[in-house]
């Protein structure tokens, strides 16, 4: 029978080195045993993470939750033809294992993805990939156990939907669902190179004075990588830190004729090109900068390493000052290549105001001439750090001066309550965070349709160079998902207005509400933290008023409960913290607020 280890230390189980415990842990080598594992407690009423060789994951914090790893074993060839040799290897077999199982047998097609450190399952997560190659080239059928069906599936190469550093697996609702059991790969007995046609194996032949064997191939493969990364053996990290950015061609020869004449850029489908985040990192000047124990490789400034001491949150901060200063000298975004691992969300609180702010202009009453810091309310807006994801609820007209407090380095989405002014008047002021992507905002169908009258200039067929760039997703009052994040909208009523709360893992955001139908108020059920509005003690057509948000704030039964979207009548943060019972506070502009997910 598997054993469920308690807090169990899995720094071994990743290559950054970072000191990360589990809450709980095991192991299993079979389906049987996983099968056994998954009607386990501590399966059942976990967040559960799957992990192989933690080559490419960083903890930011201890995991709440299951750690889960295969020790399924074993590589047999199975079929074979002239042409194919088929070969299955199960997931807990290290992927360099592998690779020199295949050149003992003279078996080509992963040489020159010789020396990349994890397990065979995550190959076909991440869709591994270097020198010219990747993992889909090879990947005939991926047998995964589903933990929905508790049964084993398996999917064809086509099922996988491979992409760059990506697959069906990653997907929204389906990540995190199936464990990979086993890979089976087609592998060609010729024994002749699958690419030679990247980099420095374009020269391999002319240096050799012959055609290279996969053997020579992989080994020149494995000496260049071992001068340019570090060894995780010696130096923590997770390779390369960030995705090579896909730009417009317009934004490349802006770089190009900028000063940049040397820009490396491959080509990648119609009106795109592919830049190296490597180079761009180095001409930001960030090789060899350090934050706490994390430091960019002078060696290659793409990966992020341990040079001693370094904790997750140092790593976090040192890839948010690349973000930035890439940002800066290129205008364009780099996304992380690596999983952030956590289990708790960070809130913090941008504004709490009502739709005039507060002070508000012209007023001198005592809450508006108040020197408490935390009466000064700008407009309602959280941004909500979880799942290596950032997410804005509700760029208001004051997002730029939110961003600009907190040294912003980057948004993944935006989520929208609805299209009140005080609630969207900073759309514009998202435009340095579009760079070279379109920023992906989720919205109700109205508020889409409100947005595109109010802000068509950025909805053109051919828009002015420079606005903001958006991908607008119109949901509809289902749970939809961000990067595999469950988010559930809650439907409130703004006076006769229907507008969206949200709700991600045990958060919730409800602002601008006056009525929330009992249907919906399940949604809010099991809470560990609500933002709720409660404007002031009048009663409003289109607020709650304080006794309606304490009404409901009993009712719901958080947690924790905090009050936004305050106006001056509210009162001062202090006048109201007395007021306010147990397990209740006024929110403030600036306060982080953490919650379980
Ligand atoms: C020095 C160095 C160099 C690197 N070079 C490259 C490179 O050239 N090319 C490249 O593509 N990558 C590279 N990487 C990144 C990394 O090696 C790959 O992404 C690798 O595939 C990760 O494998 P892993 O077993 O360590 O997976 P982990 O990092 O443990 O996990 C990665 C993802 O796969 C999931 N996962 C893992 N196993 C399973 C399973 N059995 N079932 C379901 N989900 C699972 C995890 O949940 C996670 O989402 C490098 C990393 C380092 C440290």
């Amino acid at each position: 029978m598997v054993e469920i280890i308690e807090n169990k230390d899995i720094t071994s189980f990743t290559t950054f080195g970072i000191p990360v415990k589990a809450r709980y842990f095991a192991e299993y080598s079979s389906e049987r045993e996983l099968l056994a594992l998954s009607r386990k407690e501590e399966f059942l009423n976990n967040e559960v993470l799957h992990i192989g060789g933690g080559s490419n994951l960083l903890f930011l914090e201890d995991f709440g939750g299951l750690v889960l790893h295969s020790a399924i074993k074993g590589i047999k060839e199975y079929r074979k033809d002239d042409e194919t040799v088929y070969a299955i290897a199960g997931a807990g077999e290290k992927w360099t294992d592998f690779v020199d199982w295949c050149l003992e047998r003279n078996l080509a097609g992963v040489e020159n993805l010789a020396h990349i450190p994890g397990e065979v399952g995550a190959s076909a997560i991440q869709n591994v990939g270097a020198y010219g190659v990747e993992a889909k080239d090879v990947i005939h059928v991926v047998e995964c156990f589903d933990t929905q069906t508790r049964k084993t599936v398996r999917f064809s190469n086509e099922e996988c939907r491979f992409g760059y550093r990506d697959s069906m697996f990653k997907k929204d609702d389906v990540r995190g669902r199936y464990y990979v059991l086993r890979v089976s790969f087609r592998l060609r007995p010729d024994g002749i190179p699958m690419s030679l046609d990247y980099g420095p194996l374009k020269s391999l032949k002319e240096r050799l004075g012959k055609y290279p064997t996969i053997q020579e191939v992989a080994r020149e493969v494995t000496n260049i990588r071992k001068s340019k990364l570090p060894e995780p053996s010696e130096t923590g990290s997770a390779g390369s830190f960030f995705k090579n950015p896909v730009v417009p061609v317009h934004f490349y020869k802006k770089i190009k004729n900028g000063g940049f004449g040397d820009v490396p850029a491959y080509p990648a489908g119609e009106g795109v090109v592919k830049l190296s985040a490597a180079w761009l990192i180095d001409k930001a000047g960030m090789k060899g900068v350090r934050f706490g124990g994390a430091m960019v490789y002078d060696r290659q400034p793409l990966v992020i390493v341990n040079a001693g001491g370094a904790s997750g949150r140092d790593v976090k901060e040192l890839s948010d000052e690349i973000i930035r200063r890439v940002r800066t000298k290129f205008y364009i975004t780099l996304k992380p290549e690596v999983n952030f691992i956590d289990t708790g969300i960070k809130i913090t609180v941008l504004g709490t105001g009502g739709s005039k702010g507060t002070p508000e202009l012209g007023c001198e009453c005592h809450v508006c001439t108040s020197d408490d810091i935390r009466d000064k309310r700008l407009r309602s807006s959280v941004l909500v750090e979880t799942a290596g994801l950032r997410l804005l609820i509700d760029p208001s007209p004051d997002f730029r001066q939110q961003a600009l407090n907190l040294r912003l380095a980057d948004i993944d989405a935006v989520l929208v309550t609805h299209s009140h002014y005080d609630h969207v008047g900073g759309f514009d002021d998202l435009r340095p965070f579009c760079g070279n992507e379109n920023m992906p905002i989720y919205l109700r169908a109205d508020v889409n349709a409100d947005l595109h009258r109010r802000l068509d200039y950025c909805f053109r067929e051919h828009p002015y160079p420079g606005v903001p760039t958006f991908k607008m997703n119109v949901i509809d009052n289902k749970p939809f998902y961000i990067n595999g994040l469950k988010i559930v909208p809650v439907e409130v009523m703004h006076g006769k207005l229907p507008i969206y709360g949200y709700r991600i893992g045990k958060f919730a955001y409800i602002t601008d509400a006056s009525h929330i139908s009992e249907e919906e108020k399940e949604k809010l059920e099991n809470l560990d933290v609500l933002i709720i509005n409660s404007l002031r003690d009048k009663p409003h057509f289109a607020h709650f008023s304080f006794d309606q948000a304490m009404d409901m704030i009993r009712d719901l039964s958080p947690n924790r409960a905090y009050l936004t979207h305050l106006c001056h009548e509210a009162g001062c943060h202090a006048e109201l913290e007395s007021r306010v019972p147990a397990g209740v506070s006024p929110a403030y502009d600036g306060q982080i607020i953490l919650s379980t997910r």
